[in-house]
């Protein structure tokens, strides 16, 4: 395992608390990752978590997606139809860029609150995007979860029983592996069993809180 040189970006000349990045392709296992270093004491900060309470039923954005998007992807209890929403953006760029305009200011200014309330001695932003949309100057460092691709095909077809054509054009709008891993800061290989995973948590658990104390640069 390689750690480069770390800078602690700043905030109005305040030094403020590590965070890192994590990433990974659909079904790679992120929340499984995140719920580990939960499990160790770390303030996990998820956006996708936080772009379901920017859009809960009620809310002023989720009015203005029913009002791009149209009435009927607001179900009879209130709530965005996530999945129909998905299906769409996935097969419309223009659409999706719509989507993303309206909801992405929300979701980080809410990632930037819970940021700042939520302490040390590291904080783990779950960011399944990262690398698509080039957010790696919001966090110091970039942590890939990485698994083969059939992997993760399985994975999806038995957690969402995706078909095996879903599965593959859902890969194959994301970023590749290839791509990520260039990105990486570290990297988790999520090849394994559990135990094996929660070995290389631990590991960059306590490499990330040696970090964290590290004067700034
Ligand atoms: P998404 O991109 O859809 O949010 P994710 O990257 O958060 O997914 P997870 O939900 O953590 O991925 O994992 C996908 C599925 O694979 C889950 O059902 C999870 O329980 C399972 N899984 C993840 N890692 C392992 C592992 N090492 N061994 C067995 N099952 C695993």
């Amino acid at each position: 395992m390689f750690f480069g040189p770390c800078k602690l970006r700043s905030v109005d000349g305040q030094r403020r608390i590590l965070r890192v990045g994590l990433t990974g392709g659909i079904a790679s296992g992120k929340t499984t990752v995140a719920r580990l270093f939960a499990a160790l004491g770390v303030p996990i900060i998820d956006t996708d978590a936080l772009s379901r309470e920017v859009t809960a039923p009620g809310t002023p954005l989720l009015r203005r997606i029913a009002e791009r998007f149209g009435a009927e992807f607001i179900g009879a209890d209130g709530s965005l139809d996530r999945r129909a929403l998905r299906r769409v953006v996935f097969a419309d760029p223009e659409a999706r860029a719509d989507l993303e305009a309206l909801t992405h200011p929300a979701i980080f200014e809410a990632m930037e609150r819970r940021s700042a309330a939520a302490g040390g001695p590291y904080q783990i932003l779950v960011m399944p995007l990262l690398v698509e949309k080039d957010h790696a100057p919001l966090v110091d460092r970039v942590l890939v979860v990485d698994c083969a691709e059939e992997l993760q095909i399985r994975r999806l077809q038995a957690r969402d029983g995706s078909t095996l054509d879903e599965a593959r054009a859902i890969l194959a709008a994301q970023a590749s592996r290839a791509v990520r891993l260039a990105a990486a800061d570290e990297v988790i290989t999520n090849d394994g069993d559990l135990h094996s995973l929660r070995a290389q948590v631990e590991q960059h658990h306590s490499r990330y809180r040696q970090l964290a104390t590290q004067a700034p640069t």
